[in-house]
Protein backbone atom coordinates (compact mmCIF):
# COMPACT_ATOMS: atom_id res chain seq x y z
CA UNK A 1 0.00 0.00 0.00
CA UNK A 2 1.46 3.59 -0.97
CA UNK A 3 2.46 5.81 2.26
CA UNK A 4 -0.42 8.73 1.29
CA UNK A 5 -3.41 10.93 2.06
CA UNK A 6 -6.01 10.54 -0.52
CA UNK A 7 -9.19 12.05 0.53
CA UNK A 8 -12.21 10.17 0.34
CA UNK A 9 -14.60 12.54 -0.33
CA UNK A 10 -13.37 13.55 -3.16
CA UNK A 11 -11.01 10.45 -4.06
CA UNK A 12 -8.13 13.03 -4.81
CA UNK A 13 -4.32 12.05 -3.83
CA UNK A 14 -3.10 15.03 -1.53
CA UNK A 15 0.38 13.81 -0.42
CA UNK A 16 2.40 10.97 -0.65
CA UNK A 17 5.63 9.82 0.90
CA UNK A 18 8.44 7.60 0.45
CA UNK A 19 9.08 4.72 2.88
CA UNK A 20 11.76 5.24 5.49
CA UNK A 21 15.12 3.25 4.40
CA UNK A 22 16.05 0.29 6.46
CA UNK A 23 18.90 2.15 7.88
CA UNK A 24 16.69 5.27 8.91
CA UNK A 25 14.44 2.39 10.43
CA UNK A 26 17.25 1.04 12.44
CA UNK A 27 18.45 4.19 13.59
CA UNK A 28 15.16 5.15 14.73
CA UNK A 29 14.77 1.98 17.00
CA UNK A 30 17.81 3.08 18.47
CA UNK A 31 17.16 5.89 19.53
CA UNK A 32 14.06 4.85 20.85
CA UNK A 33 16.05 2.08 22.68
CA UNK A 34 18.61 4.90 24.43
CA UNK A 35 15.44 7.71 25.23
CA UNK A 36 14.37 4.28 27.17
CA UNK A 37 17.23 3.96 29.16
CA UNK A 38 16.75 7.33 30.56
CA UNK A 39 12.71 7.70 30.20
CA UNK A 40 12.48 4.85 32.88
CA UNK A 41 14.81 6.90 35.39
CA UNK A 42 12.55 9.92 34.70
CA UNK A 43 9.55 10.34 37.38
CA UNK A 44 5.85 9.76 37.14
CA UNK A 45 5.49 13.40 37.68
CA UNK A 46 7.84 14.41 35.57
CA UNK A 47 6.09 12.16 32.67
CA UNK A 48 2.54 13.35 33.98
CA UNK A 49 3.53 17.13 33.61
CA UNK A 50 4.61 16.01 29.61
CA UNK A 51 1.63 14.18 29.20
CA UNK A 52 -0.73 17.64 30.31
CA UNK A 53 1.46 19.31 27.69
CA UNK A 54 0.26 16.97 25.09
CA UNK A 55 -3.29 17.28 26.50
CA UNK A 56 -2.89 21.12 26.03
CA UNK A 57 -1.45 21.12 22.80
CA UNK A 58 -4.42 18.82 21.61
CA UNK A 59 -6.76 20.85 22.98
CA UNK A 60 -5.21 24.20 21.65
CA UNK A 61 -5.44 22.42 18.09
CA UNK A 62 -8.36 20.73 18.29
CA UNK A 63 -9.48 21.93 15.02
CA UNK A 64 -7.01 21.71 12.47
CA UNK A 65 -5.89 17.95 13.83
CA UNK A 66 -9.26 17.56 13.30
CA UNK A 67 -9.36 18.84 9.68
CA UNK A 68 -6.81 16.65 8.72
CA UNK A 69 -8.47 13.40 10.06
CA UNK A 70 -11.52 14.07 7.57
CA UNK A 71 -8.99 14.89 5.30
CA UNK A 72 -7.46 11.54 5.81
CA UNK A 73 -9.72 9.20 6.72
CA UNK A 74 -13.06 10.56 5.81
CA UNK A 75 -15.30 10.65 9.30
CA UNK A 76 -16.82 13.36 9.91
CA UNK A 77 -15.18 16.92 11.20
CA UNK A 78 -17.56 16.78 14.23
CA UNK A 79 -16.50 13.45 15.16
CA UNK A 80 -12.99 14.09 14.46
CA UNK A 81 -13.19 17.23 17.22
CA UNK A 82 -14.71 14.71 19.81
CA UNK A 83 -11.55 12.67 18.71
CA UNK A 84 -9.07 15.26 19.93
CA UNK A 85 -10.85 16.16 22.71
CA UNK A 86 -11.34 12.56 24.01
CA UNK A 87 -7.15 11.89 23.39
CA UNK A 88 -6.74 15.35 25.50
CA UNK A 89 -8.83 13.69 28.61
CA UNK A 90 -6.95 10.08 28.45
CA UNK A 91 -3.65 11.76 28.88
CA UNK A 92 -4.86 13.94 31.28
CA UNK A 93 -6.42 10.85 33.19
CA UNK A 94 -3.24 8.77 32.96
CA UNK A 95 -0.90 11.87 33.88
CA UNK A 96 -3.42 11.98 36.96
CA UNK A 97 -3.48 8.47 37.77
CA UNK A 98 -0.53 6.46 36.93
CA UNK A 99 0.94 7.04 40.28
CA UNK A 100 -1.61 4.79 41.75
CA UNK A 101 -1.57 2.66 38.86
CA UNK A 102 2.04 1.88 39.29
CA UNK A 103 2.50 1.85 43.06
CA UNK A 104 4.18 -1.38 44.95
CA UNK A 105 1.75 -3.38 45.57
CA UNK A 106 2.95 -4.71 49.42
CA UNK A 107 2.12 -8.45 49.80
CA UNK A 108 1.57 -10.72 52.74
CA UNK A 109 5.00 -11.41 54.04
CA UNK A 110 5.07 -13.67 56.63
CA UNK A 111 2.69 -16.21 53.98
CA UNK A 112 5.84 -16.12 51.98
CA UNK A 113 8.22 -16.44 54.31
CA UNK A 114 9.58 -12.83 53.67
CA UNK A 115 10.47 -9.58 55.54
CA UNK A 116 8.94 -7.76 53.17
CA UNK A 117 7.53 -8.72 49.20
CA UNK A 118 5.85 -6.91 47.05
CA UNK A 119 4.64 -6.38 43.47
CA UNK A 120 7.08 -3.59 41.41
CA UNK A 121 5.55 -2.60 37.62
CA UNK A 122 8.68 -1.25 35.62
CA UNK A 123 8.72 -0.34 32.02
CA UNK A 124 9.60 -3.00 29.52
CA UNK A 125 11.09 -0.94 26.69
CA UNK A 126 10.59 0.13 23.44
CA UNK A 127 7.43 -0.86 22.08
CA UNK A 128 6.34 -1.40 18.37
CA UNK A 129 2.11 0.21 17.98
CA UNK A 130 0.96 -0.99 14.64
CA UNK A 131 -2.62 1.32 14.37
CA UNK A 132 -4.94 1.32 11.69
CA UNK A 133 -6.96 4.38 10.18
CA UNK A 134 -10.35 4.49 11.65
CA UNK A 135 -9.56 6.11 14.89
CA UNK A 136 -6.00 7.59 13.84
CA UNK A 137 -5.75 9.70 17.04
CA UNK A 138 -7.30 7.98 19.47
CA UNK A 139 -6.02 4.32 18.92
CA UNK A 140 -3.02 5.25 19.00
CA UNK A 141 -3.30 7.49 22.42
CA UNK A 142 -4.50 4.91 23.71
CA UNK A 143 -1.73 2.71 23.88
CA UNK A 144 0.77 5.66 24.10
CA UNK A 145 -0.98 7.29 27.22
CA UNK A 146 -0.19 4.59 29.13
CA UNK A 147 3.21 3.32 27.97
CA UNK A 148 4.89 6.80 27.96
CA UNK A 149 3.59 6.94 31.60
CA UNK A 150 4.70 3.94 32.85
CA UNK A 151 8.19 4.66 31.43
CA UNK A 152 8.31 3.23 27.88
CA UNK A 153 9.20 4.12 24.28
CA UNK A 154 6.48 3.87 21.27
CA UNK A 155 7.76 2.97 17.58
CA UNK A 156 4.54 3.67 15.37
CA UNK A 157 3.28 1.87 12.34
CA UNK A 158 0.43 4.03 11.62
CA UNK A 159 -1.84 2.54 8.67
CA UNK A 160 -0.60 3.66 5.03
CA UNK A 161 -3.34 6.01 4.30
CA UNK A 162 -2.63 8.15 7.49
CA UNK A 163 0.39 9.41 7.19
CA UNK A 164 0.15 13.53 8.32
CA UNK A 165 -2.15 12.19 11.40
CA UNK A 166 0.95 9.81 12.35
CA UNK A 167 3.44 12.65 12.25
CA UNK A 168 1.53 14.95 13.70
CA UNK A 169 1.38 12.49 16.61
CA UNK A 170 5.16 12.08 17.08
CA UNK A 171 5.81 16.23 16.83
CA UNK A 172 2.89 16.27 19.41
CA UNK A 173 4.96 13.98 22.38
CA UNK A 174 8.13 16.03 21.08
CA UNK A 175 6.67 19.62 21.50
CA UNK A 176 5.20 18.47 25.02
CA UNK A 177 8.49 18.08 26.21
CA UNK A 178 9.26 14.27 25.87
CA UNK A 179 13.08 13.60 25.30
CA UNK A 180 13.84 12.38 21.67
CA UNK A 181 13.32 9.02 20.65
CA UNK A 182 10.56 8.57 23.51
CA UNK A 183 8.09 8.44 20.76
CA UNK A 184 8.79 7.85 17.02
CA UNK A 185 6.63 7.11 13.54
CA UNK A 186 8.21 4.85 11.16
CA UNK A 187 6.77 5.64 7.91
CA UNK A 188 6.82 2.31 6.35
CA UNK A 189 4.94 -0.49 4.71
CA UNK A 190 3.41 -3.58 6.77
CA UNK A 191 6.19 -5.74 4.92
CA UNK A 192 8.71 -3.43 7.44
CA UNK A 193 7.00 -4.72 10.82
CA UNK A 194 8.35 -8.44 10.77
CA UNK A 195 11.86 -6.95 10.68
CA UNK A 196 10.95 -4.16 13.23
CA UNK A 197 9.56 -6.98 16.22
CA UNK A 198 12.16 -9.13 15.63
CA UNK A 199 14.94 -6.63 16.25
CA UNK A 200 16.23 -7.46 19.89
CA UNK A 201 15.95 -3.78 20.75
CA UNK A 202 11.75 -3.81 20.40
CA UNK A 203 10.54 -5.63 23.69
CA UNK A 204 6.37 -5.75 22.88
CA UNK A 205 4.30 -5.23 20.48
CA UNK A 206 0.68 -4.22 20.06
CA UNK A 207 -1.93 -4.39 17.14
CA UNK A 208 -4.94 -2.82 16.52
CA UNK A 209 -6.66 -4.14 13.31
CA UNK A 210 -7.94 -6.84 10.86
CA UNK A 211 -7.64 -10.72 11.96
CA UNK A 212 -5.57 -11.53 9.45
CA UNK A 213 -2.77 -8.65 10.47
CA UNK A 214 -3.25 -10.12 13.93
CA UNK A 215 -2.39 -13.47 12.78
CA UNK A 216 0.25 -12.16 11.02
CA UNK A 217 2.21 -10.07 14.09
CA UNK A 218 1.28 -12.84 16.81
CA UNK A 219 3.37 -15.40 14.52
CA UNK A 220 6.06 -13.31 14.78
CA UNK A 221 5.59 -12.55 18.26
CA UNK A 222 5.50 -16.23 18.94
CA UNK A 223 8.37 -17.18 17.39
CA UNK A 224 10.48 -14.02 18.31
CA UNK A 225 8.94 -14.89 22.13
CA UNK A 226 7.79 -10.99 22.55
CA UNK A 227 4.64 -9.90 24.35
CA UNK A 228 1.94 -8.88 22.17
CA UNK A 229 -1.32 -7.36 22.93
CA UNK A 230 -4.12 -8.02 20.03
CA UNK A 231 -6.67 -5.97 19.15
CA UNK A 232 -8.73 -7.49 16.47
CA UNK A 233 -12.27 -7.17 14.59
CA UNK A 234 -15.81 -7.16 16.22
CA UNK A 235 -19.13 -8.03 14.53
CA UNK A 236 -20.87 -6.72 18.02
CA UNK A 237 -24.57 -8.52 18.28
CA UNK A 238 -27.15 -5.88 19.63
CA UNK A 239 -29.91 -7.39 21.36
CA UNK A 240 -33.16 -6.13 21.56
CA UNK A 241 -35.44 -8.15 23.92
CA UNK A 242 -40.05 -7.21 24.59
CA UNK A 243 -39.26 -5.26 27.35
CA UNK A 244 -36.72 -2.36 25.91
CA UNK A 245 -37.48 1.18 25.22
CA UNK A 246 -37.86 0.24 21.38
CA UNK A 247 -37.44 4.25 20.52
CA UNK A 248 -34.26 4.56 22.22
CA UNK A 249 -33.15 1.12 21.09
CA UNK A 250 -33.41 2.36 17.67
CA UNK A 251 -32.30 5.96 18.21
CA UNK A 252 -29.27 3.99 19.57
CA UNK A 253 -28.66 1.21 17.36
CA UNK A 254 -28.63 3.82 14.44
CA UNK A 255 -25.78 5.55 15.77
CA UNK A 256 -24.21 2.72 17.08
CA UNK A 257 -23.74 1.16 13.38
CA UNK A 258 -23.36 4.35 11.59
CA UNK A 259 -20.57 6.07 13.94
CA UNK A 260 -17.07 7.26 11.73
CA UNK A 261 -19.05 6.41 8.81
CA UNK A 262 -19.96 2.77 10.09
CA UNK A 263 -16.31 1.99 10.52
CA UNK A 264 -15.48 0.78 13.64
CA UNK A 265 -14.46 -2.51 15.73
CA UNK A 266 -17.05 -1.94 18.33
CA UNK A 267 -19.89 -0.69 16.05
CA UNK A 268 -23.13 -3.09 16.90
CA UNK A 269 -23.23 -5.12 13.56
CA UNK A 270 -25.83 -7.43 13.67
CA UNK A 271 -29.25 -6.55 15.46
CA UNK A 272 -30.52 -9.30 16.93
CA UNK A 273 -34.56 -8.74 17.94
CA UNK A 274 -37.14 -10.56 19.78
CA UNK A 275 -40.27 -11.89 17.88
CA UNK A 276 -42.90 -9.93 19.72
CA UNK A 277 -41.14 -6.89 18.98
CA UNK A 278 -39.62 -7.45 15.90
CA UNK A 279 -41.64 -5.61 13.16
CA UNK A 280 -42.15 -2.25 15.36
CA UNK A 281 -38.19 -2.02 16.09
CA UNK A 282 -37.49 -3.17 12.53
CA UNK A 283 -39.42 -0.05 11.20
CA UNK A 284 -37.87 2.52 13.31
CA UNK A 285 -34.88 1.30 12.75
CA UNK A 286 -35.25 1.41 8.88
CA UNK A 287 -36.48 4.91 9.24
CA UNK A 288 -33.98 6.73 11.19
CA UNK A 289 -31.01 5.11 9.19
CA UNK A 290 -32.73 6.50 5.60
CA UNK A 291 -33.13 9.47 7.51
CA UNK A 292 -29.25 10.08 8.20
CA UNK A 293 -27.48 12.02 5.92
CA UNK A 294 -24.84 11.08 3.64
CA UNK A 295 -22.26 13.48 2.36
CA UNK A 296 -19.60 16.26 2.89
CA UNK A 297 -17.75 14.88 6.29
CA UNK A 298 -17.00 19.14 6.72
CA UNK A 299 -20.53 19.66 7.03
CA UNK A 300 -22.17 20.16 9.69
CA UNK A 301 -25.06 18.87 8.82
CA UNK A 302 -23.62 15.53 8.10
CA UNK A 303 -24.40 12.25 9.83
CA UNK A 304 -22.12 9.92 7.35
CA UNK A 305 -18.97 10.92 5.46
CA UNK A 306 -17.22 8.87 2.81
CA UNK A 307 -15.64 5.16 3.47
CA UNK A 308 -11.88 5.49 4.04
CA UNK A 309 -10.64 3.92 0.83
CA UNK A 310 -12.31 2.95 -2.42
CA UNK A 311 -11.24 -0.79 -1.69
CA UNK A 312 -13.17 -1.19 1.55
CA UNK A 313 -16.44 0.31 -0.02
CA UNK A 314 -15.83 -2.44 -2.89
CA UNK A 315 -15.98 -4.99 -0.04
CA UNK A 316 -18.91 -3.51 1.77
CA UNK A 317 -21.33 -3.76 -1.33
CA UNK A 318 -19.63 -7.35 -2.65
CA UNK A 319 -20.72 -8.76 0.98
CA UNK A 320 -24.41 -6.93 0.28
CA UNK A 321 -24.60 -8.01 -3.12
CA UNK A 322 -23.65 -11.72 -1.63
CA UNK A 323 -26.89 -11.76 0.69
CA UNK A 324 -29.15 -10.14 -2.14
CA UNK A 325 -28.12 -12.85 -4.44
CA UNK A 326 -28.39 -15.85 -1.73
CA UNK A 327 -32.38 -14.51 -0.74
CA UNK A 328 -31.90 -11.59 1.58
CA UNK A 329 -34.44 -8.68 1.68
CA UNK A 330 -32.61 -4.88 1.47
CA UNK A 331 -34.83 -2.90 3.90
CA UNK A 332 -33.18 0.08 3.13
CA UNK A 333 -30.14 1.33 1.48
CA UNK A 334 -27.97 -1.41 -0.63
CA UNK A 335 -26.94 0.90 -4.16
CA UNK A 336 -23.39 2.12 -5.09
CA UNK A 337 -24.14 6.02 -5.76
CA UNK A 338 -22.71 7.40 -8.84
CA UNK A 339 -20.25 10.51 -8.33
CA UNK A 340 -16.95 11.15 -6.65
CA UNK A 341 -16.07 9.83 -3.52
CA UNK A 342 -16.45 6.48 -1.30
CA UNK A 343 -19.73 6.64 -0.09
CA UNK A 344 -21.93 4.33 1.00
CA UNK A 345 -25.79 4.56 2.09
CA UNK A 346 -26.85 3.41 5.80
CA UNK A 347 -28.18 -0.11 4.83
CA UNK A 348 -30.38 -2.52 6.72
CA UNK A 349 -30.47 -6.25 5.30
CA UNK A 350 -32.95 -9.44 6.71
CA UNK A 351 -33.49 -12.27 6.37
CA UNK A 352 -30.10 -13.69 6.57
CA UNK A 353 -28.92 -17.14 6.32
CA UNK A 354 -25.43 -18.64 7.67
CA UNK A 355 -24.54 -19.22 4.06
CA UNK A 356 -24.20 -15.52 3.59
CA UNK A 357 -20.70 -13.80 3.74
CA UNK A 358 -22.67 -11.23 6.20
CA UNK A 359 -23.89 -13.57 8.58
CA UNK A 360 -20.33 -14.54 9.89
CA UNK A 361 -17.81 -11.95 8.75
CA UNK A 362 -17.20 -8.61 9.70
CA UNK A 363 -19.19 -5.76 7.60
CA UNK A 364 -16.62 -2.58 7.86
CA UNK A 365 -19.18 0.08 6.31
CA UNK A 366 -22.66 1.75 7.54
CA UNK A 367 -24.65 -1.88 6.94
CA UNK A 368 -26.57 -3.39 9.87
CA UNK A 369 -28.09 -7.22 9.77
CA UNK A 370 -31.03 -7.65 11.14
CA UNK A 371 -32.11 -11.27 12.74
CA UNK A 372 -35.64 -12.66 14.80
CA UNK A 373 -35.16 -14.71 17.44
CA UNK A 374 -38.19 -16.13 19.44
CA UNK A 375 -36.49 -16.93 23.12
CA UNK A 376 -33.40 -15.24 25.32
CA UNK A 377 -31.70 -18.89 24.42
CA UNK A 378 -31.99 -18.59 20.68
CA UNK A 379 -30.93 -14.68 21.18
CA UNK A 380 -27.44 -15.72 23.13
CA UNK A 381 -27.08 -18.72 20.13
CA UNK A 382 -27.25 -15.87 17.50
CA UNK A 383 -25.23 -13.34 19.62
CA UNK A 384 -22.26 -15.37 20.37
CA UNK A 385 -22.39 -17.28 17.03
CA UNK A 386 -19.70 -15.84 15.01
CA UNK A 387 -16.05 -16.17 15.50
CA UNK A 388 -15.74 -12.61 17.11
CA UNK A 389 -16.06 -11.41 20.53
CA UNK A 390 -15.23 -8.00 20.92
CA UNK A 391 -18.16 -5.91 22.28
CA UNK A 392 -22.12 -6.80 22.87
CA UNK A 393 -25.20 -4.58 23.54
CA UNK A 394 -28.24 -5.64 25.01
CA UNK A 395 -31.41 -3.55 25.70
CA UNK A 396 -33.82 -4.95 28.17
CA UNK A 397 -35.60 -3.65 31.60
CA UNK A 398 -36.14 -6.50 33.14
CA UNK A 399 -33.23 -7.10 35.41
CA UNK A 400 -32.68 -10.25 35.58
CA UNK A 401 -32.07 -10.47 31.94
CA UNK A 402 -29.71 -7.83 32.58
CA UNK A 403 -27.74 -9.97 34.68
CA UNK A 404 -27.72 -13.17 32.55
CA UNK A 405 -26.90 -11.02 29.69
CA UNK A 406 -24.09 -9.68 31.27
CA UNK A 407 -22.94 -13.25 32.21
CA UNK A 408 -23.57 -15.04 28.90
CA UNK A 409 -22.78 -12.87 26.18
CA UNK A 410 -18.92 -13.85 25.13
CA UNK A 411 -17.47 -10.83 24.77
CA UNK A 412 -14.73 -8.88 25.93
CA UNK A 413 -16.80 -5.42 26.82
CA UNK A 414 -21.22 -6.01 27.65
CA UNK A 415 -23.29 -3.32 27.73
CA UNK A 416 -26.77 -3.01 28.58
CA UNK A 417 -29.42 0.15 27.57
CA UNK A 418 -26.32 1.14 25.88
CA UNK A 419 -24.01 1.27 23.06
CA UNK A 420 -20.21 -0.19 23.65
CA UNK A 421 -17.87 2.89 23.90
CA UNK A 422 -14.46 2.94 25.40
CA UNK A 423 -13.26 4.76 28.28
CA UNK A 424 -9.74 5.32 29.95
CA UNK A 425 -10.88 4.48 33.34
CA UNK A 426 -12.26 1.16 31.94
CA UNK A 427 -10.49 -1.94 30.42
CA UNK A 428 -11.16 -2.70 26.69
CA UNK A 429 -10.27 -5.90 24.16
CA UNK A 430 -12.33 -8.56 23.15
CA UNK A 431 -12.08 -12.43 23.70
CA UNK A 432 -11.90 -14.91 20.51
CA UNK A 433 -10.89 -13.93 17.18
CA UNK A 434 -10.95 -10.35 18.58
CA UNK A 435 -7.62 -10.78 20.21
CA UNK A 436 -6.17 -11.06 23.65
CA UNK A 437 -4.46 -8.50 25.94
CA UNK A 438 -6.93 -5.48 27.07
CA UNK A 439 -5.97 -1.94 26.16
CA UNK A 440 -7.01 1.23 28.38
CA UNK A 441 -7.14 1.51 32.78
CA UNK A 442 -4.53 0.12 35.42
CA UNK A 443 -5.07 -2.93 33.54
CA UNK A 444 -4.10 -1.77 29.57
CA UNK A 445 -1.14 -0.04 31.09
CA UNK A 446 0.38 -2.98 32.99
CA UNK A 447 -0.01 -4.95 29.71
CA UNK A 448 3.59 -3.10 29.06
CA UNK A 449 4.85 -3.00 32.59
CA UNK A 450 7.62 -6.29 33.98
CA UNK A 451 5.45 -7.29 36.73
CA UNK A 452 7.61 -7.96 38.87
CA UNK A 453 7.90 -10.20 42.59
CA UNK A 454 10.38 -8.79 45.21
CA UNK A 455 10.76 -10.55 48.06
CA UNK A 456 13.29 -9.84 50.77
CA UNK A 457 14.32 -12.32 53.12
CA UNK A 458 16.17 -11.37 56.79
CA UNK A 459 19.37 -13.07 54.84
CA UNK A 460 20.08 -15.41 57.81
CA UNK A 461 21.26 -18.93 57.98
CA UNK A 462 17.74 -20.98 58.27
CA UNK A 463 15.69 -18.27 57.22
CA UNK A 464 14.27 -17.42 53.91
CA UNK A 465 11.92 -19.48 50.63
CA UNK A 466 13.94 -22.18 48.89
CA UNK A 467 13.17 -25.38 51.02
CA UNK A 468 10.63 -25.72 47.89
CA UNK A 469 12.25 -23.83 44.79
CA UNK A 470 9.86 -23.00 42.51
P1 LIG B 1 -5.54 -3.71 8.83
O1 LIG B 1 -5.54 -3.79 7.35
O2 LIG B 1 -5.28 -4.93 9.61
O3 LIG B 1 -4.47 -2.58 9.19
C1 LIG B 1 -4.16 -2.23 10.52
C2 LIG B 1 -2.67 -1.98 10.63
O4 LIG B 1 -1.98 -3.21 10.45
C3 LIG B 1 -2.12 -1.04 9.57
O5 LIG B 1 -1.09 -0.27 10.14
C4 LIG B 1 -1.60 -1.98 8.51
O6 LIG B 1 -0.60 -1.41 7.72
C5 LIG B 1 -1.05 -3.10 9.37
N1 LIG B 1 -1.02 -4.41 8.73
C6 LIG B 1 -1.91 -4.92 7.84
N2 LIG B 1 -1.56 -6.18 7.51
C7 LIG B 1 -0.44 -6.47 8.20
C8 LIG B 1 0.42 -7.61 8.26
N3 LIG B 1 0.16 -8.72 7.58
N4 LIG B 1 1.49 -7.55 9.07
C9 LIG B 1 1.76 -6.46 9.78
N5 LIG B 1 1.00 -5.33 9.76
C10 LIG B 1 -0.10 -5.34 8.98
O7 LIG B 1 -6.90 -3.12 9.37
P2 LIG B 1 -7.67 -1.85 8.84
O8 LIG B 1 -8.45 -2.21 7.64
O9 LIG B 1 -6.75 -0.68 8.75
O10 LIG B 1 -8.63 -1.58 10.09
C11 LIG B 1 -9.85 -2.17 10.20
C12 LIG B 1 -9.80 -3.39 11.09
O11 LIG B 1 -9.30 -3.02 12.37
C13 LIG B 1 -11.19 -3.93 11.35
O12 LIG B 1 -11.16 -5.32 11.36
C14 LIG B 1 -11.51 -3.37 12.73
O13 LIG B 1 -12.51 -4.07 13.41
C15 LIG B 1 -10.18 -3.46 13.39
N6 LIG B 1 -10.15 -2.58 14.56
C16 LIG B 1 -10.11 -3.13 15.80
C17 LIG B 1 -10.14 -2.32 16.93
C18 LIG B 1 -10.11 -2.90 18.32
O14 LIG B 1 -9.86 -2.16 19.27
N7 LIG B 1 -10.34 -4.18 18.51
C19 LIG B 1 -10.17 -0.94 16.78
C20 LIG B 1 -10.19 -0.42 15.49
C21 LIG B 1 -10.18 -1.25 14.39
P3 LIG B 1 -0.91 -0.85 6.24
O15 LIG B 1 -1.89 0.25 6.39
O16 LIG B 1 0.40 -0.39 5.77
O17 LIG B 1 -1.47 -2.00 5.47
Amino acid sequence: MPIATTNPATGQLLKSYDPMSAEQVDAAIERADLAFADLRRTTIDQRGRWLNAAADLLDAERDETARLMTTEMGKTYAAAQAEVTKCAAACRFYAANAERMLADEPADAPAVKAVRALVRYQPLGPVLAVMPWNFPLWQVMRFAAPALMAGNTGLLKHASNVPQTALYLEGLFRRAGFPEGAFTTLLVGSDAVDGILSDRRVRAATLTGSEGAGRSIAQIAGRELKKVVLELGGSDPFVVMPSADLERAAEVATTARCQNNGQSCIAAKRFIVHADVFDAFAERFAANLAALRVGDPMDADTDVGPLASSGGRDEVHAQVRDAVERGATVLCGGELPAGDGWYYPPTLVTDLTPQMRMWSEEVFGPVAGLYRVSSYAEAIEVANGTAFGLGANAWTTDPDEQERFATDLDAGNVFVNGMTTSFPELPFGGVKNSGYGRELSALGMREFCNIKTVWVGRGEASAGAGAHAE
